[in-house]
């Protein structure tokens, strides 16, 4: 892979770390630098050495339809060109785009675009503190919301690392909260109902908002156990604090609805970023009516040059429009079940431990015949190891995804029979190797 590790000389002369915002994660001593991209299209994509890959990282998320989608590509491509690129001003697109986001997720009335979902979270739980007044937030082990302000932690690297200067209010994955942030925030275990109403019983009226992942896909991929989210929703409305949904990776994910949608719950505020845009870059905070209220009334200002830009309406729009085929959804998941339940047969065929948590088209493939409900639990029993053997006996086979264990597969709505096919070939061959 002699392109590759070319270009990653190249890169870390002006880019500090290399290129790609991958390159800096621990790749296990195995892979000295990250692959360099050439080309995508659908499932695929092919690096600059020629190797073509099953692509199932699909930059982390974006790529719900796939590289490179003839649809969303034209409609950008036409919005640049008749609208230019005018920033901040209205224009017709941006409705168009709200509009259909709102008729697709259950709880929306209203929503505003932004650039990343770190902003978007940072937007809404801003916007729960001017509602209500409160300054106390409410979040969850193993959750991540970005890399901004209160809601940062980082499960990769150690936050503090670089010293408080760097991160001036840093939260690491697991429990405990920096002394300068004990009043503002608290972090509670995950699917423990007994914690949380706990806290609501003893400081519910302090509380601001409630911030979660409606179901955990920066743990791997943990499913809220029953009655847990409507426990969440009750004990907020109860106490006036605001529901935040950080629908970043689950949103229009394995429904159009997002996760909302599947679990049959409404939150007050939520975050859209990734697969929003179908592959562009474009984030959303939206909610009802009365969540977005200081918006409306310009008491909050949600500021922001690139807020809402051309390139983004056009993308949302078309993408939207695409995810709104009949049957898309029941197909990949499907697809997505057959892949997570291929992948099981094969461990269990080889005598290697494994389960897959998730839902059809975003799951994990966890190393133990432990359950794992909560962080505390994936700490303990993730083998780090072994999905590191084969992580890479799969990467060779052309098979790419994530290499740590923590990060999800995805399966996008482009992927086919086919792939699946051979993703599953590959992996039998690289279990028989693990
Ligand atoms: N929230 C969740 C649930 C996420 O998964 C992520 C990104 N992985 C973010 C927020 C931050 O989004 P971004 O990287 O676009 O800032």
């Amino acid at each position: 892979t002699a392109a590759s590790a070319a270009l990653f000389e190249r890169a870390k002369r002006s880019v500090p770390g290399g290129a790609g915002s991958t390159a800096r994660l621990p790749r296990n001593g195995w892979e000295p630098y990250p692959l360099f991209i050439a080309d995508g299209e659908g499932s695929r994509i092919r690096d600059v050495d020629g190797h073509e890959y099953i692509d199932y990282l699909l930059g982390l998320g974006p790529m719900i339809l796939g590289h490179r989608h003839p649809g969303v590509t034209q409609a950008v491509v036409d919005a640049v060109r008749d609208l230019g690129t005018c920033f901040g001003l209205p224009y017709e697109l941006e409705i168009e785009a709200a509009e259909k986001v709102v008729a697709a997720v259950p709880s929306l009335e209203q929503v505003r675009f932004t650039n990343s979902g770190s902003e978007a979270v940072g937007t809404a739980v801003r916007l729960a503190r001017a509602t209500t007044g409160r300054r106390l937030v409410v979040r969850f082990e193993g959750h991540y919301h970005g890399w901004q302000d209160t809601v940062y932690w980082s499960n990769h690297v150690d936050p503090h690392r670089a010293g408080p200067a760097a991160h001036p209010r840093p939260v690491a994955m697991g429990p405990g909260v920096p002394a300068e942030l004990e009043d503002t925030l608290i972090v509670l275990s995950w699917n423990d109902p007994e914690s949380f109403a706990a806290l609501m019983a003893e400081r519910g009226d302090e509380v601001a908002a409630v911030l979660t992942e409606p179901a955990v896909f920066n743990t791997g991929c943990i499913l809220p156990e029953p009655g847990y989210l409507e426990l969440l929703r009750e004990l907020t409305r109860t106490h006036g604090a605001m529901l935040i949904f950080d629908e970043v990776i689950t949103g229009f994910r394995f429904a159009r609805g997002g996760a909302q949608e599947w679990f049959g719950i409404d939150p007050d505020l939520t975050t859209f970023a990734k697969g929003i845009g179908g592959g562009f870059p474009v984030a959303a905070v939206g909610g009802t009516r009365e969540a977005m209220r200081l918006v409306a009334d310009g008491t909050y200002s949600h500021s922001g040059t690139y807020n809402a830009n051309v390139v983004q309406c056009a993308a949302v729009s078309a993408t939207m429009d695409v995810l709104a085929q009949p049957g898309l959804y029941e197909r990949q998941r499907a697809l997505g079940d057959r892949l997570a339940r291929g992948l099981e047969a094969i461990a269990d065929e080889n005598g290697v431990p494994a389960h897959v948590t998730g839902i059809g088209t975003v799951f994990q493939l966890w190393f133990t015949d432990r359950e794992i409900r909560n962080w505390r639990d994936a700490a303990a029993h993730a083998r780090e190891d072994v999905f590191t053997r084969w992580y890479q006996e799969m990467v060779v086979r052309g098979v790419l995804f994530h290499p740590l264990q923590f990060e999800n597969l995805f399966v996008s709505l482009v992927h086919t029979d086919a792939d699946i096919d051979e993703t599953l070939n590959a992996a039998s061959d690289a279990m028989r190797v693990v």
